[in-house]
């Protein structure tokens, strides 16, 4: 009897070290993987019930599709073809995301540029976090890419790469670069270009301004959400977003 209690105890001890190292070694790998995706430990809103979270506490905080509220915005996203800087598609739909407040505004150039034949040819917009990780593994250089120590504001959900077309042709009007063109021409107040690619992009940047936006210096397309700093980086999928129904379409 006294023999079978010790081998019971014994028995019990051998399973508890046996869980706890399992504990040890599950936690270790979830905070390897945590770190992969978040190795420079920043405020990142990640998985959807973090946003879920976030957007019940402060409703302004959603991230809308764009096409969904502003329905003849032209959408071109690179990132979701291999025609981009890095030759790889990044994405995996040719989807673009921002901010509630950010696509108020863009249906308000949209409207106003409307009325000129003209409207707006999206590049890029809310790029998850580990998109901007992969965009730094390929080419190590911040005049490129965001760093991903502080992250992109594309990664806020608060900035857009842009250019206008001709409503009536659907052409791109013409500018001083194409869209990633990583040379000092692509300036947002670079000289040397010709007449109407410089009158093209000013008519870009003063609408875009005029909505809340501020222009990159060394790239014409990029703007900022004036605010952007209000708004934590991201690291949740299209999918992701796509999978969060309670989005209200803005009235
Ligand atoms: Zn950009």
């Amino acid at each position: 009897m006294h023999e079978d209690i010790k081998n019971n105890l014994t028995a019990m001890k051998i399973t508890l070290v046996t869980a706890l190292f399992i504990l040890v070694f599950v936690a270790g790998s979830l905070n390897a993987q945590e770190n992969k995706r978040n190795p420079y430990h920043l405020n990142i809103i990640s998985g959807r019930e973090a946003y879920i979270r976030l957007i019940r506490a402060d409703s302004l905080k959603r991230l809308l599709d764009i096409r969904k509220e502003v329905p003849g915005i032209v959408l071109d996203i690179r990132y979701a073809t291999s025609n981009n800087f890095t030759h790889k598609k990044v994405y995996t739909s040719a989807r673009a995301f921002a901010r509630l407040k950010v696509v108020r505004s863009l249906a308000g150039v949209e409207n106003e540029l409307s009325k000129r034949g003209l409207g707006l040819k999206v590049f890029d917009a809310y790029r998850p976090y580990t998109a901007t990780l992969l965009f730094w593994d390929i080419i190590h250089d911040t005049a490129y890419v965001a760093s991903p120590a502080t992250g992109s504001r594309h990664n806020r959900g608060c900035a857009v790469d842009v250019s206008l077309v001709d409503l009536k042709t659907g052409k791109e009007l013409q500018m001083p670069t194409p869209f990633d063109d990583f040379t000092p021409k692509a300036g947002s107040a670079y000289r040397e270009i010709p007449q109407t690619a410089k009158l093209n992009r000013q008519q870009l940047i003063s609408i875009m301004s005029a909505w809340g936006f501020t222009v990159y210096p060394s790239e014409w397309w990029h703007f900022d959400f004036n605010g952007w700093k209000d708004y934590e980086l991201m690291d949740l999928s299209f999918e992701d977003l796509d999978t969060i129904k309670d989005q209200p379409v803005i009235h």
